[in-house]
């Protein structure tokens, strides 16, 4: 929630205006800012002779009659009389003070929902009052609101703001070439100002096509589209010039074989692909420089980022600092880093350095130890979890932080690792990893301030994933299939979302699904891994699955990511409809790691109602349909659109409020490019624009 930016505390507050703080409304514009969801039409009388079965409309006329019915339940029944027509209202709850204003001879106007024609209409709990004035000539606003805050006592507030609130041109030259979008379509007519759209979308006129409004196609919604797209770019701009101002250790690689990053190219038992090549080449290059680096490095599950990763560990290292690297779980940092380490640890300790490793389990004495190497510098490597980000870890001479899944931290963290690791006065590089590609249009919006790096081909001889969507009333067949891959000598996986028995929810449950597999498969050693687990006993689990002596572990999604069985070659994943998309994507990832011919059951269930959600039923087709991480995540937006994609801990707030990714791409282009323009030409302007949009939310973007 954004803090009180003025006005009084928040303990002498009103019940409603305790609301509107709650909901961010609290500056002027901020009330500005909130547009209706949608209209009610008050602009209209209808003649109750033409009022249609199942129109809704307003009516006005003389109330003839006005009682309460006890049959078939107590009710307040009102007769009225326009001259064309009769009509009856009803109303089943009703205060006295309503049947004052329904008194017969009152002159009321109605609105509600006609039911029934010529015999005899009627409205049911119909919004009415007195006919007094005249008829508005705007369509009535609806906003947004709780149930601390009533409709009437916002349309007030709103009506204030709007009267008082500066909406100064901040745009200017900005608008001299205008996106298409916001001259309404043909081109010649003039564009609207931010406050006649802001007057106009608060109460349009009632010629207005409303389907224009509901859609924000209106030139009007245009143009708030526009200025809310540039705030974003304007404001990532700034972050990322603020960004070049500050100082980095400038870590450039030993030119000659005995560098680190040489020797472990040496050491490596595969070639680097043509990808990990040209990323490794522009972390390099990023690295060298004395400003830090911000760089996400996207590539699918199994493309081979850690190795990437470890590369740009050894030059740091090589150039006599420390390397911190980050994974979200203890069970994922070990899984992802296992093998790194076993690279760099040798070529390490020829340098008298070493690897320091820090989680949240560790015993007392162990961290004590690992805390001391890292404060000495001894540690020229941190491999962990949040824990490295702890108050306590205190390095000698951090220069890199490598941040695996970064989805997963929350942009608190990142400040918090940011702010933590300032050292010397200097700022250390980031490489944030994350194998949920980011579509462009997302790239170029939220993540403007950051440049990527893609890993767009996956190391050689692996074969494609084949993924069956399967209902699980056919469960026994994929169990036969399971035999015959372990009978292979292969490995299994099978995923299920919940650890223990819940009525209301009805999901397979790990223990179970364990016990009904060992029983199925005799002479099979089936493991069981899920998170409430001791973490020596997960690592007892996952050790035995990696030597192969287990053919088929039992998870729940503990699993997700960054573990590395080559050998397994069959993933089955439990009540399939109920993970997100790149969950999904992420699970099917563990598999196809090998050689082996690998495939992905997708297990689904449809419960009492034998139909699956259509979201689901789209989820499991994409799945289906492609392997390409980029084409799931293109699907993942389309199905949940990008404030979910994001996760509200990494937007911190659903930053786009009025513009669509998806649809305002045009818009969104225009932002990009004047951006540059207004902060070098026009800096109060645009500082006067990011702060009437974002206000205190411009922290975030900065993360
Ligand atoms: P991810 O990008 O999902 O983090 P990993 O870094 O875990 O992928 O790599 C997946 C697997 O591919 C690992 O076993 C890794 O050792 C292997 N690998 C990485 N790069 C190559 C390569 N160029 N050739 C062959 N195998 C590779
Ligand atoms: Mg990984």
């Amino acid at each position: 929630m954004p803090e009180p930016r003025s006005g009084p505390r928040t303990a002498e507050l009103s019940v409603p205006q305790k609301a509107m703080h709650k909901l961010g409304l609290i500056r002027d514009i901020d009330l500005a800012l909130h547009l209706p969801h949608r209209y009610e039409d008050e602009t209209r009388i209808t003649p109750i002779r033409n009022a249609r079965d199942g129109e809704s409309v307003q009516i006005e006329g003389t109330v003839v009659a006005s009682e309460i019915q006890m049959r078939p339940r107590r009710q307040l029944v009102v007769r009225l009389d326009d001259g064309t027509g009769e009509c009856e209202l009803r109303f089943f709850s009703f205060y006295p003070s309503h049947q004052k204003t329904l008194a017969v001879g009152q002159r009321i106007r109605a609105r509600g929902d006609v039911k029934g024609g010529f015999w005899g209409r009627q409205m049911l709990h119909p919004v009415f009052r007195k006919a007094e004035g005249e008829l508005p000539a705007a369509l009535t606003p609806v906003y947004p609101t709780v149930a601390q805050l009533p409709q009437a006592y916002l349309r007030r507030a709103v009506a204030s703001a709007l009267r008082r609130v500066d909406l100064t041109e901040t745009l200017g030259e900005a608008l001299d070439r205008p996106p298409v979008a916001l001259r309404g379509g043909k081109g010649f007519e003039p564009l609207w100002s931010l406050r006649d759209a802001l007057f106009f979308l608060h109460h349009p006129t009632p010629d207005v096509a409303l389907v224009t409004l509901e859609d924000h196609t209106h030139p009007a919604w245009q143009r708030l589209k526009a200025e809310e797209l540039l705030a974003q770019q304007i404001s990532q701009l700034e972050a990322k010039r603020e960004r070049a101002r500050l100082r980095s250790p400038e870590l450039k690689p030993t030119p000659d074989s005995s560098a680190l990053h040489e020797q472990l190219l040496a050491v490596l038992p595969f070639d680097l692909t043509a990808a990990q090549r040209r990323v490794c080449a522009e972390i390099f290059g990023d690295l060298a420089r004395s400003i830090p680096m911000h760089r996400l490095l996207q590539g699918d599950v199994g493309s081979g980022k850690t190795v990437v990763a470890a590369m740009a560990a050894a030059v740091c290292m090589d150039a006599g600092w420390q390397c911190a690297l980050m994974a979200p779980t203890e069970i994922l940092a070990e899984q992802h880093f296992a093998k790194l380490i076993g690279w760099i640890e040798p070529l390490l300790a020829s340098r008298g350095r070493r690897v320091a490793w820090l989680a949240g389990g560790q015993k007392k004495k162990e961290r004590t130890q690992m805390l001391a190497m890292i404060e000495s510098g001894e540690a020229a490597l941190v491999v962990g979890t949040h824990a490295v980000i702890q108050e306590q870890v205190r390095f000698r001479n951090l220069a890199l932080a490598v941040i695996d899944e970064q989805h997963r931290f929350g942009v608190a963290q990142r400040l918090a690792l940011r702010q933590k690791l300032k050292d010397r006065g200097l700022e250390p590089h980031m490489l944030m990893m994350s194998a949920t590609p980011i579509p462009r249009t997302l790239a170029m919006s939220y993540f403007a301030d950051l440049d990527v790096s893609t890993i767009d081909e996956l190391p050689p001889g692996r074969t494609p994933i084949v993924t069956k969507v399967i209902s699980d009333s056919r469960k026994d067949q994929v169990i036969e299939r399971i035999a015959a891959q372990v009978a292979e000598g292969r490995q299994v996986y099978w995923v299920c979302p919940l650890i223990e028995e819940s009525e209301a929810l009805d999901l397979s449950n790990a223990t179970a699904t364990h016990l009904d597999l060992s029983e199925a498969l005799p002479g099979v050693t089936v493991g069981l891994l899920h998170s409430r687990m001791p973490s020596a006993e997960k690592k007892a689990v996952m050790q035995q699955f990696k030597e192969g002596s287990m053919g088929v572990l039992v998870s729940t999604t503990v699993i997700e990511v960054g573990v590395d069985v080559p050998n397994a070659s069959l993933m089955v994943i439990e009540h399939a409809e109920r993970f997100g998309l790149s969950q999904l994507h992420q699970l099917r990832g563990r598999v196809g790691r090998g050689a082996a011919a690998s495939a992905c059951v997708l297990l689904y269930s449809t419960g009492e109602s034998g139909r699956l959600a259509e979201t689901a039923r789209e989820r499991l087709k994409a799945m289906a349909e492609t392997n390409d991480g980029f084409e799931i995540a293109r699907r993942d937006l389309d199905i949940r659109g990008p404030g979910e994609l994001l996760g509200a801990r990494q937007s911190g707030d659903s930053l786009l409020r009025f513009a669509d990714l998806a649809l305002d791409s045009d818009l969104l282009d225009w932002a990009r490019s004047v951006a540059p323009k207004m902060l070098d030409q026009y800096p109060m302007l645009a500082k006067q624009h990011v702060a009437r949009w974002l206000g205190s939310k411009s922290d975030f973007l900065k993360a």
